[in-house]
């Protein structure tokens, strides 16, 4: 049996590729490009083109597409063919540097949120280097070069979520950079890096019972069905071991993946029975996000092969649990290693810790847009619905490194070493927490020993939204301390005397945002809300208006991240998605009601009506049933999104009443056990 192993980049025309058949000023000249994030020299553009669509031609490609990553959270394409008639009859191919450059791909019914007019509408594609082309193989013969592009309108404005993200990342670098400055580290050109890996989590559906349930397939998720009595209570299907179709699955899924170049690491079945979970390699953010996107359409794509559904969906089932997305973020510095890694000596420990502490600034002044970035319908159900994790963004850092951050607060308020504070650079630090031993699960930002968990992301999202408000948050606190630190060692302070204070101060400042306890707690909730003074969104109407804030705007438009305009578009889309998705399940629900399941218990009442043995079941179905057709009434008559997710809750009390009270062969949905027991 061939090792799959063996295929890895195979459809990726990826650094070798281009060292392999790129001349040698060419190929340095791209790689410049990628490495430093310079301008493309357009000269090389023709045949680095050439290059690539014998590649893809050798491969099998027919056609050429830049793939980007519209405001509808997917993906995008629209082929052209290599072909060019020879006007003798034939064809020659070509693939120019201009075209591989820019696209015009017209896409005027994406949505832009205002930011264009419709006679205006056309958009722009323009080529993303850092993130390597691909073959993408839809079918047999239909193999198509994917170029990842940037998607922006007439004037440069982005109407997709790659430009925002990469213009974060370049002020995350820049910023970066200048705190590495404080501390002597100068690597000339070389960019820093936000590193993305995404733990992504799915179920896996039978094809077949998908199909008879059109809940699932119009929303994505169940909006009626009775808990089943065994689900995941005993824990049994976590970490267990994986049945043979799922098996099957998961291998071919590596497979392709590995095939995009996509570094596919752990898969395992998660806590609920048919919830799985694919964890990759962390990459540089860019191409992680990236790769999210594929491996998000490579599950869906080899799932239906292997007779599945796979759900995205961040609450397919209720009552069991949902999906999301564990956002693992750390920050490569310039000279190529992990910053966020407790180092070694005084000196990297200071580093450290700064960066520690300006993530604690960041998270505490813009919790309110981190939760904004991740509010869909969608993960509504699990942020502030009792699921991992709340909707209060709080940061877990774990015991030891709580305790050195309080230390450094404590010890700003002197002026020299005293009563065992910790003072920056001076003391040897004591031995920093290292690996992943010190764990909380239900905090929604986690120090994991190397890198930050942001796990309020959805399954069903691109990450792209949440580390671009992470990046610019980040790059705002690097700013912050490394102006005040280079203000007063100008004004004379001795560097760690500065660093101290500065520290202590922002500690001082943000310190209640940390949160090391049980975060599903009612208890604090109410300390976070009442006592802490700590944003609690609970939902997307609640979460959403935050992006219209002055602290946002000032914030996305003082790092050229998001211009007021391009900020008010995302507003406007993901608020016009929102009514869209929960006016699609309201309507999708009260038709499911009134022309299936109503039936369903007419028919039970109709056949129990003359058994007098079951006169107490057939009673009981008759009440229920004159609420479930009140509350099909009070659904379709409910407008807003507020009164509609109310109203759907309402009826779906009485109809999973009904379920466990009807005969099953008359029930014509799949139950809750059925769907999850495969
Ligand atoms: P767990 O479930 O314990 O969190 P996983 O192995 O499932 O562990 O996922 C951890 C994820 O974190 C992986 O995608 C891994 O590559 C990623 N990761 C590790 N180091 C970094 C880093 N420096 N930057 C970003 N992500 C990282
Ligand atoms: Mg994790």
């Amino acid at each position: 049996m061939k090792n799959t192993i063996e295929g890895f980049g195979e459809l990726v025309f990826g650094l070798p590729v281009m060292e392999a058949r790129l001349s040698a000023p060419t190929f340095a000249s791209l790689k410049k490009t990628i490495d430093s994030g310079s301008t493309l020299d357009p000269g090389i553009a023709d045949e680095v083109a050439e290059a690539m669509k014998e590649w893809a031609m050798e491969k099998g490609a027919t056609h050429y597409t830049h793939w980007f990553q519209p405001l509808t959270g997917s993906t995008a394409e629209k082929h052209d063919s290599f072909i060019f008639p020879d006007f003798k009859g034939g064809v020659v191919t070509s693939f120019s540097g201009d075209e591989l450059i820019q696209g015009e791909p017209d896409a005027s019914s994406f949505p832009s949120g205002g930011l264009r007019a419709t006679f205006e509408a056309r958009g722009y594609t323009g080529w993303d280097p850092s993130s390597p082309a691909f073959i993408k193989y839809d079918s047999v013969n239909a193999a198509t070069l994917c170029i990842p592009t940037v998607f922006c309108g007439y004037n440069g404005e982005a109407l997709d979520k790659k430009t925002p993200l990469l213009r974060s990342m370049k002020v995350l670098s820049d910023q970066t950079i200048r705190l590495g400055k404080l501390f002597g580290i100068d690597c000339g050109d070389a960019m820093a890096q936000a590193t993305l890996g995404g733990e992504q989590e799915y179920f896996l559906i039978d094809l077949d019972l998908v199909a008879e349930r059109p809940d699932l397939l119009r929303t994505g998720r169940t909006l009626f069905g009775k808990p089943a009595s065994k689900h995941q209570q005993l824990d049994d299907h976590y970490f267990g071991a994986i049945k043979p179709r799922v098996a099957a699955f998961m291998a071919e899924l590596d497979a392709v993946l590995w095939q995009y170049g996509v570094p596919a690491k752990t898969r395992h079945n998660e806590v609920c029975p048919a919830q799985f979970e694919i964890a990759p390699v962390f990459e540089t953010l860019n191409i992680g996000v990236d790769h999210n996107m594929i491996t998000m359409e490579v599950l869906k794509v080899t799932a239906e092969k292997h007779g599945f559904a796979c759900l995205l969906h961040e609450k397919p089932f209720a009552g069991v649990n949902g999906s999301g997305k564990h956002n693992n973020w750390a920050i490569m510095g310039p000279d190529g290693k992990n910053w966020l890694k407790p180092g070694d000596n005084p000196h990297e420990n200071a580093k450290f810790m700064t960066i520690v502490v300006a993530l604690l600034k960041a998270v505490d002044t813009h919790a309110d847009l981190l939760r904004a970035s991740v509010a869909t319908a969608g993960n509504d159900h699990r942020l502030g619905a009792n699921e991992a994790p709340p909707a209060v963004v709080s940061v877990f850092l774990g015991d030891q490194l709580t305790d050195i951050v309080e230390q450094i607060e404590a010890g700003g308020a002197n002026e020299s070493k005293d009563g065992g504070h910790i003072h920056l650079g001076v003391d040897l630090l004591p031995q920093l927490p290292r690996g992943n031993t010190d764990r909380n699960r239900t905090s929604p930002f986690a120090f994991v020993g190397n890198r930050f968990e942001f796990r309020a992301v959805g399954s069903n999202q691109s990450p792209a939204g949440a580390n671009i408000v992470l990046n610019t948050i980040v790059a705002e606190a690097f700013d912050y301390i490394c102006t005040e630190v280079e203000t007063a060692v100008a004004g004379g302070k001795e560097f760690n005397a500065a660093l101290q204070d500065v520290l202590a101060a922002v500690i001082k400042e943000h310190k209640r945002i940390l949160f090391n306890g049980d975060g599903y707690t009612d208890e604090w909730i109410e300390e976070a809300t009442k006592v802490r003074g700590l944003p609690n969104l609970v939902t997307t109407e609640d979460a959403l208006p935050m992006l219209q804030t002055q602290k946002a705007k000032d914030l996305f438009a003082k790092y050229g991240v998001l211009s007021n305009a391009e900020l008010e578009s995302r507003f406007n889309i993901y608020e016009e998605t929102y009514e869209t998705i929960i006016g699609i399940e309201a309507a999708t629900a009260a038709e499911i009601a009134k022309t299936m399941l109503v039936p369903a218990a007419v028919t039970a009442i109709a056949e129990y009506s003359a058994v007098p043995a079951v006169a107490g079941i057939c009673a009981e179905m008759s009440s229920l049933l004159e609420k479930a057709v009140a509350g099909i009434a009070k659904l379709e008559a409910a407008e807003k999104p507020a009164k509609q997710i109310a109203a759907m809750n309402e009826l779906r009390v009485s109809i999973d009443a009904l379920e466990s009270l009807v005969p099953a062969d008359l029930w014509p949905l799949p139950s809750y056990a059925e769907l999850l027991l495969v």
